[in-house]
């Protein structure tokens, strides 16, 4: 057997250690005599699976006891629905720094007044745009931001001030990359196959005295209201999903929790970013001043070394570079489990193709 170093951006790479865990585990839970995929959700063990994954997501990001953690399914591109169902009474104001973002404003304007108060999509989004603080609505029933752009590599390095208006978060792409002060948050939610566990969970954390007034047009699977008096458990969640998940973020926790691999995040982003600004062949894409820790997009002079580039890098073991479409050329994604030995075999690939093509 010989693993990869996958830079997909997601699904994404696991821990080793969660995965073999799985592995080990797979037959036989815990004496049980079944796997956790074929345990029922009301069974009283896999409550404690359930509950001790929330928990550990609720230690590591130190969210305060004034917020409900729900582990839920349907993706981010749920909550895009579910935000304004939840929230939306009269106008909300969205930014749009990505394609993620402009999606999930799209489908808010389904559901009522929607302003977008700032937008980079004129610069092809290779940065986060400016708010002017005149522009937000002091009314708003919520300002959403999209605190990482995956497909563009852009990130906020500071949160807007929203007043008294919650601050809503779409931060499938780097939720625990990163210390963040849940406080300034209204409501965070992330998929969870980028840097959480597989795909299949979603998690949304939201500030108690927001839940309790959803539309009535609100589908019970999109209600917090109702998912927080459930306990996540109106139907059968992501049973497997969150067991994996909770394999991840004991595998977190052992890293020194978010504090310590925000440590590991910025050696590894000043790495590449460093061999890519030392060399004149490769282009990164996304403004200095937004680059995200997480996603770096990059190109070679042109698009043929672009896919031979992918190729190669395939040979040598270090797949699933290739850029979105909409930004064209390359690009590497970072997350948590992606350890600095693998960034370090793709500088020194960097390196050895500029050699041989420039
Ligand atoms: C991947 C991604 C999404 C879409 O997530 P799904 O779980 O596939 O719905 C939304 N927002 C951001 C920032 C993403 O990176």
């Amino acid at each position: 057997m010989s693993r990869v170093y996958n830079f997909a951006p997601g699904p994404a790479m696991l821990p080793e250690e969660a995965l073999a865990t799985a592995a080990a585990e797979m037959l036989d839970f815990g004496g049980t005599g079944m796997s956790v995929m074929e345990m029922s959700h009301r069974a009283k063990g896999y409550q404690a699976i359930f509950d001790e994954a929330a928990a550990l997501i609720r230690e590591l990001m130190g969210v305060p006891e004034k917020y409900t953690v729900l582990l839920l399914q349907g993706g981010a591109t749920g909550q895009f629905a579910a935000v304004p169902l939840n929230l939306l009474k009269t106008s909300a104001d969205y930014v749009d720094s990505g394609n993620f973002a402009s999606g999930a404003m799209k489908q808010a304007q389904a559901y009522g007044t929607v302003r977008c108060v700032a937008s980079s999509k004129g610069d092809n989004y290779d940065h986060i745009p400016a708010i002017d603080p005149a522009q937000l609505d002091p009314k708003a029933d919520y300002l959403h931001i999209t605190t990482n752009n995956t497909i563009f590599g852009t990130r906020w390095t500071s949160l807007p001030e929203t007043g008294n208006v919650p601050l809503v978060a779409d931060m499938s792409s780097n939720i625990l990359s990163q210390p963040y002060d849940v406080s300034r948050f209204g409501v965070i939610y992330a998929g969870a196959q980028k840097n959480i566990g597989p795909a299949g969970l979603t998690v949304v954390i939201v500030r108690r005295d927001l839940l309790g007034t959803p539309s009535p047009l609100c589908p019970k699977i999109l209600n917090w209201t109702l998912m927080d008096e459930k306990g996540s458990m109106l139907n059968t969640p992501p049973t497997y999903a969150v067991y994996m998940t909770g394999l991840c973020m004991k595998w977190l926790k052992k890293q020194g929790g978010v504090a310590g691999i925000y440590q590991v995040n910025q050696e590894k982003a000043k790495l590449l970013y460093g061999t890519l600004d030392d060399s004149s062949f490769y282009h990164p894409t996304a403004r200095v001043s937004d680059r995200s820790l997480m996603n770096v997009t990059f190109t070679t002079p042109n698009p043929e070394l672009d896919a031979q580039f992918v190729k190669e890098a395939a040979q040598n073991g270090l797949t699933n570079l290739k850029g979105h479409r909409l930004v064209g050329g390359l690009r590497a994604s970072i997350y948590n489990a992606m350890p600095l030995e693998g960034v370090q075999a793709l500088c020194a690939f960097l390196k050895k193709f500029e050699m041989e093509n420039r």
